[in-house]
């Protein structure tokens, strides 16, 4: 056997799992198509991630939140609200007795807490390199990487596919994928308001979709605006004093006065949902098995949920002596994570469709929903447990304790 667990895709889910199991002694590979340190690394890049509370404690218990808590940026109000129409809700970090309810790290920040931790841990990292081919067996996966000219083939317990949204290990291994074209795409940048963020995060329902400002260092907001693809040119075309009062627009004051934006990204945005999540010694995590819109800010912290308890599941099976790639425990490991991901993906689904309704009873509904939400705490903290990843059965590391 050349590893216990080989990892396609080495991005935040994957580069996660594997520093979960190697501080645990098991022997791991990553196989990742873009070398880590480039500049054009698709999984680290200029997006900033608002981390759920429970990812903070799963962090943690991987080393990584002492380094990242110095760049990350509390978040301890967040107002919700619907664009044009009366109503709106505040959770507050206060009312549920947390210190925040989730934090704001730079995607590139983690990557590079991640990239120390996977040399720190022995991981091997093939890179550039691509997993071409697989076939499963009775004890072992046998997985062919191609690197350059070179092709090598390694046999593992376990193949996990944590290859990203256009996963290709995904299909290699059998699973299918169901996908929706949003017809949006994100436009990301940073902005600076003239008045202090003080920890304030925003979202803002609009008839073109979801706006949502997250605060950030230096006093600046990470902006993510959701239009319609046809509007992506638009916005790319303005100057930034053009963008700003075009943001003002849409935003309102609620944030004060928009003074400077940074550069401007895009991302296209569809839901991918992988059919299943095992099948003969593979798994699925991460985007490869659920990639959704960013609306709540809830894809890596789903991803990270999912290393999280793949990471538990394995070393549990080691522990007892168990085959970490048999179909038992794989099973066991889609039985747990299945209830997540159905009830992320259908938040952040159900909100996408039931705020970019322009149907007047629609719109009408929804706003006494914001306003019941302000005014029954029960509903509220629902919602806000529901964000901060903290429902459902909780994997150890999430819990605050070791792996
Ligand atoms: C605008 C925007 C804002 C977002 N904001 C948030 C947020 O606030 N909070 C949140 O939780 N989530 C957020 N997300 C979602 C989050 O960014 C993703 O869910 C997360 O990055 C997915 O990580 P991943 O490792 O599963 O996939 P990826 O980041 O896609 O990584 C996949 C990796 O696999 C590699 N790869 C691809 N193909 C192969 C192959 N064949 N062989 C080997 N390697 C391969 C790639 O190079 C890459 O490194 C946001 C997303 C967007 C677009």
């Amino acid at each position: 056997m050349d590893a216990d667990v080989i990892i396609a895709g080495g991005g935040l889910v994957g580069a996660s799992l594997a520093t979960a199991l190697a501080a645990q002694g098991l022997r791991v590979t990553i196989v990742e198509a873009v070398p880590y340190g480039a500049a054009a690394h698709p999984g680290f890049d200029d997006r900033v991630i608002a981390l759920a509370y429970g990812s903070m404690r799963i962090l943690d218990g991987l080393g990584l939140w002492p380094e990242l808590a110095a760049e990350a940026t509390p978040i301890r109000h967040i107002h919700i609200s619907d664009r044009g129409h009366f109503g709106g809700a505040r959770l507050t970090a206060r009312e549920e007795g947390v210190p925040a309810l989730g934090y704001v790290v730079a995607a590139r920040s983690m990557g590079n807490a991640l990239e120390r931790a996977l040399g720190a841990g022995h991981v091997r990292v093939l890179a550039p390199a691509l997993v071409v081919a697989v076939t499963p067996g009775e004890d072992a996966v046998e997985v062919t990487v191609e690197s350059g000219d070179e092709e090598v083939r390694l046999r593992a317990a376990l193949l996990v596919a944590a290859d990203g949204g256009e996963s290709t290990v995904r299909a290699a291994v059998g699973i299918g994928a169901r996908t929706r074209d949003y017809g949006q795409s994100a436009v990301i940048t940073n902005v600076l308001s003239d008045r202090p963020h003080q920890d304030r995060a925003f979202e803002r329902f609009t008839d073109t979709g979801p706006l949502a400002l997250l605060p950030m260092t230096d006093n600046r907001y990470s902006m993510v605006w959701t239009v319609a693809h046809r509007q992506v040119e638009d916005l790319l075309a303005l100057s930034d004093a053009g963008f700003l009062a075009a943001l003002q627009e849409r935003f309102g004051m609620r944030a004060g006065r928009f003074v400077r934006s940074g550069s401007r990204a895009v991302y296209p945005l569809r839901l991918i949902r992988a059919r299943q999540q095992v099948a003969a010694r593979a798994v699925v995590i991460g985007n490869a098995a659920h990639t959704l819109h960013p609306v709540a800010g809830q894809g890596f912290n789903l991803g990270l949920r999912d290393a999280a308890a793949l990471a538990e599941t394995v070393v549990d099976a080691r522990r007892r002596g168990a085959d970490p790639g048999s179909p038992e425990v794989l099973r066991a490991y889609a039985r747990w994570r299945g209830m997540d991901q159905n009830r992320a993906t259908l938040l952040t689904d159900g909100l996408v469709r039931l705020f970019s309704h322009p149907f007047a009873p629609l719109a009408l509904a929804r706003n006494m929903g914001l306003v019941t939400l302000d005014l029954v705490p029960a509903l509220k903290h629902g919602l806000a447990r529901t964000t901060m990843g903290l429902v459902g059965r909780q994997p150890r590391l999430a819990r605050g304790r070791p792996l």
